[in-house]
């Protein structure tokens, strides 16, 4: 018996494989997580590499963003530290360019290819997991360029905080009742669960701030939702959703529904119901589409532009390439209705990802891949401190049970018992303490001081600075 089929026999892989994970979020991290768990011994033995390239040292807990930026929790603690986790892994910090799959390669830039000049690196391998998620789904809306701001990173998450918080410094300042209405008008633009619960939870945070103003009072405030369709929150079902629309009006939130924006030029929001708000912040939570990296392949997309799939997470026909999460059009083996692809979540992301890895590992050792089945379990959604709706399995929650379900949902599912034991003291400390409402903006331009003093000119504002100077 040769050397290669007696490795099969023996549960090994077939010959040494080089793995490469493009993206380090939900899919990308757990996908390495089961390898490196899975092949322990080939990793040991050099029968297997896994690589993963991603352009952060750390993975995002996106649902947890609301919070950090409502600081109920630091940024520190809703991300995971990738070279930590994944410490049998080689973490390479970048990004992928193009994928050419007929070669077998990927070019990759990385800080030092930027500072070398070198230009992009080539990358081989055999197997490829293709997960680089999604990224904001804009429209050519005139100013929303210059003015939107995102909201799926930890640092627009932070960015975003400090922001609100400024807009009530100056309101409380300034004499000009103009730019008072102008800095306490926050326009969000989508009503899905970015959107409703970044919006939910930084009208609390503010509400709550207004107490330490001598001059801002809540009313004071214009928090306006603007959605295209007739109902916000689809994840949490119909009912759940108009519940949604009368509690956030209940806050005196002005929800718009079947309401586009059509421009935020000169920083005046024109609503298609002709509405006209001058305001300094616009929150763009409006969609998703599949990351352009997606299109820079020779892989096979949907006319949405997501890449193939199979329900085994391979990539439609083609052999040694496999990919799931937001970019990836998975069908969905338990709808009613053929065709219907997996929503892009975190709570199939997950799951694609552990079945992932499984079936890579069943690939190399010659074993049947098994079919990624999950049935949607429903959505909880956070609308600021103690408030909240949930719907798990069909029972439907509102308001501080959901809320509570919401945090004890996602405490399990955060990874690491490290993050865990973090998020569970800082929601303890700031239930015993007061909510911290300070904003620490200028850590985005921390040399400005110095420059001042060393009689250079601050250097200007980095380009998509929710700040902005008008
Ligand atoms: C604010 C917010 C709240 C959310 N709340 C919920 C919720 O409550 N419940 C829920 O189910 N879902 C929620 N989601 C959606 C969920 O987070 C996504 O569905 C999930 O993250 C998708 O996983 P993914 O691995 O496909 O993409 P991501 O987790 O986005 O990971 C993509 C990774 O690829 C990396 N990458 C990008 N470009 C490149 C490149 N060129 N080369 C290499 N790497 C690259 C990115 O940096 C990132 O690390 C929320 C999303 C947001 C933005």
């Amino acid at each position: 018996m040769d050397k290669r089929k007696r490795r099969v026999r023996h549960g090994m892989v077939k010959e040494r494989a080089r793995i490469l994970v493009v993206g380090g979020g939900y899919v990308g991290m757990y996908t390495a997580l089961r390898l490196q768990r899975k092949l322990k011994r080939e990793l040991n033995r050099g029968e297997a590499e896994i690589t993963v390239v991603t352009p952060d040292p750390y993975m995002t807990y996106q649902p947890f963003l609301p919070e950090a930026a409502a600081g109920s929790l630091s940024p520190r603690h809703v991300v995971v530290p990738l070279r930590r986790v994944l410490d049998r892994c080689h973490v390479i910090i970048g990004e992928a360019e193009t994928v050419d799959h007929a070669r077998r390669t990927v070019t990759v830039t990385t800080l030092a290819t930027e500072e070398e000049g070198t230009g992009a690196r080539r990358l081989p391998y055999d197997e490829l997991v293709l997960a680089p998620g999604s990224v904001s789904r804009t429209l050519p809306v005139p100013g929303l360029a210059d003015h939107g701001i995102g909201f799926r990173t930890v640092e627009e998450a932070i960015g975003l905080r400090n922001h609100v918080i400024e807009q009530m410094d100056i309101a409380s300042s300034t004499r000009d009742p103009a730019l008072r209405d102008a800095a306490l008008t926050f326009v969000f633009v989508g009503g899905g669960y970015a959107g409703v619960e970044a919006l939910g939870e930084l009208e609390d945070m503010a509400r709550y701030a207004t107490r330490y103003y001598h001059n801002v009072r809540p009313d004071d405030m214009k928090w306006i939702l603007v959605e295209a369709t007739d109902r916000i929150l689809p994840e949490v079902g119909e009912e759940l959703g108009r519940y949604t629309v009368t509690e956030l009006r209940r806050r005196n939130i002005d929800v718009r529904l079947g309401t586009r924006l059509e421009s935020c030029a000169g920083r005046v929001a024109h609503l298609s119901d002709g509405a006209r708000f001058p305001t300094r912040t616009v929150v763009w939570t409006a969609g998703v589409r599949p990351h352009p990296l997606v299109a820079a392949t020779d892989l096979p997309r949907t006319a949405r532009g997501r890449l193939k799939c199979t329900p085994q997470l391979t990539i439609d026909g083609v052999p040694h390439a496999w990919a799931a999460g937001d970019a990836a059009a998975v069908p969905d083996v338990t709808a009613a209705e053929p065709g219907t692809e997996c929503a892009p979540n975190a709570q199939h992301a997950l799951r694609q990802a552990r079945a992932l890895g499984d079936n890579i590992v069943h690939a190399l050792r010659g074993e049947p891949l098994r079919t990624y089945a999950h049935r949607y379990a429903g959505s909880v959604a956070s609308l600021g401190l103690h408030k909240g709706v949930a719907q798990v399995y069909g029972h439907r929650l509102k308001g501080y049970p959901a809320w509570f379900m919401h945090r004890a949902y996602h405490l399990s599912r955060i990874p690491t018992v490290n993050r865990k034991a973090r998020v569970l003291a800082e929601w303890t400390l700031s239930g015993l303490f007061k909510r911290e409402i300070v904003s620490l903006g200028s850590l985005e331009h921390p040399r400005a001081e110095f420059e001042l003093a060393a009689g250079g000119k601050p250097s200007p504002e980095p380009p998509g600075d929710p700040k902005g100077s008008s």
